[in-house]
């Protein structure tokens, strides 16, 4: 192995381009190929009829999920954050309704929110799982919280059951976003499954996909009844189809296509083993990294198991003494994709920022009672806010192929730049 790092002027270790994570075979051609072939892409209706529940692909996809997941009810939409914005219409927020989120996740945890006039807070994080802080929870609840929408963050679990214990003190409702994490366990159960509503994205990033596409699980069949009317057009059936409640029943075109829910059956097969490879793989970069000094590995939870969408490391740069930028770069300069560098602090976007999120008059917060005192300033989540800004780096496995060849490339990339971390300090201190 050539010692000189590639930032300093010496060769990179990888030269080539890694080959882009593809979970699509022959298998989804074929099924994709039967729905053409049929000529029905789409079979759903939006009045009160049997295809408002869709055609035979998407019922079939909607059963198998159910049974995979052990859940009663599957509710099958174009996007996960489709998922979410229907979840939250269906447990049946009023607008200035609080809904406690993590800062730490893709912004459509919590935009969803937005979208039904009701109010993020944010809660801090723990720092060894990176997900929600059941304690930061309890401390943002108010009057006007309804609800907690807690995410599985990179493929584990978050503290759920810690997280239904406070619901039921304070009479709330819980929502999981489990977009990273589908066929991960906890103590014996799906991630997701735990809560009143999850859910996972079918997402062309994520473990199993169909380019775009959402599942919502749900054991509650009010739940159902409410996601299925949002999901196709809720306004204009509900007197057809006898509903009464009424309230927070606009209705979208949230509908999956047949195409979709075909190559989602066949991708569903997939899920167990397309985990057990990460697994594999984690496994493998644990054992190297957890070796190098100032890296913290990833933290896995007794009892349950990680699906590594990102694998996440934390770096103890007092006792690395060089700067996290300047270890990324030096990755990089290896030929290293991938490398996550902070993750996400949502709640520092221009649009919480600013609180306006319709118009340009600071809707919905200013028009709530106590809503527009809500704190979104820099301070109010310092274990989410130090790891972005500092510590953290993660590995995004979601993105490449590894075979065991390419996984080798990827731990001598980490062992190059750390027996060579002298040689770094010279461009920390420019
Ligand atoms: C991907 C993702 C989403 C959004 O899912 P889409 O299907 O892309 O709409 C939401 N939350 C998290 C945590 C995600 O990773």
């Amino acid at each position: 192995m050539n010692n000189n790092l590639a930032i300093l002027g010496g060769d990179k270790l990888i030269t080539k381009d890694f080959k882009p994570y593809n979970s699509i075979g022959s298998e989804e051609i074929k099924a994709a190929k039967r729905v053409l072939d049929s000529g029905v892409l789409s079979k759903f209706l939006g009045c009160w009829d049997d295809d408002f529940f869709g055609g035979p692909n998407v019922r079939e996809f909607e059963e198998k999920l159910a049974n995979y997941f052990n859940v009663k009810h599957v509710v099958v939409v174009n996007s996960w954050t489709s998922g979410l914005i229907c979840a939250l219409g269906a447990i049946g927020i009023e607008p200035g309704d609080e809904v406690i989120v993590t800062p730490w996740t893709m912004c459509a945890s919590a935009t969803a929110i937005l979208h039904w006039n009701a109010i993020p807070v944010f809660a801090d994080i723990d720092r060894s799982t990176f997900n929600i802080d059941p304690d930061c929870i309890e401390k943002n609840i108010t009057k006007k919280t309804k609800a907690i929408l807690a995410v599985d963050i990179f493929g584990q679990s978050c503290d759920i059951d810690r997280i239904m214990n406070l619901a039921k003190s304070y009479n709330l409702k819980v929502i999981t976003d489990s977009a990273q994490s589908p066929g991960v366990y906890n103590r014996g159960r799906y991630a997701g499954t735990i809560s009143d509503i999850g859910g996972y994205s079918l997402n062309y990033h994520k473990h199993i996909h169909t380019g775009e596409g959402g599942i919502l699980v749900t054991n509650n069949y009010k739940y159902c009844e409410r996601m299925q009317l949002i999901r196709n057009h809720a306004e204009a059936v509900v007197e057809e189809k006898g509903v009464t409640d009424i309230s927070n029943m606009i209705g979208h075109n949230f509908r999956l296509g047949e195409i979709e829910c075909a190559i989602g059956i066949q991708q569903l097969k997939k899920l167990d083993s397309l985990i057990y490879r990460r697994q594999e793989i984690a496994k493998q970069l644990t054992d190297k990294l957890s070796k190098l000094k100032g890296i913290s590995t990833p933290y896995v939870l007794d009892n349950c198991t990680h699906a590594y969408y990102i694998y996440p490391m934390i770096l103890d740069t007092s006792v690395l003494g060089i700067k996290r930028e300047t270890i990324v770069k030096a990755l990089q300069a290896e030929g290293l994709k991938g490398i996550v560098n902070g993750f996400a602090n949502i709640h520092l976007l221009p649009i919480y920022q600013n609180k306006i999120a319709y118009g340009n008059k600071g809707f919905p917060w200013k028009f709530n009672a106590n809503t527009s005192e809500i704190d979104y300033n820099k301070g109010i989540c310092p274990v989410a806010e130090e790891l972005h800004d500092y510590s953290f780096i993660g590995y995004e496995m979601c993105l490449h192929e590894l075979p065991d060849n390419d996984l080798k490339m990827v731990l001598d990339c980490f062992q190059k730049v750390w027996s060579n971390l002298d040689s770094l300090k010279e461009i920390d201190n420019l």
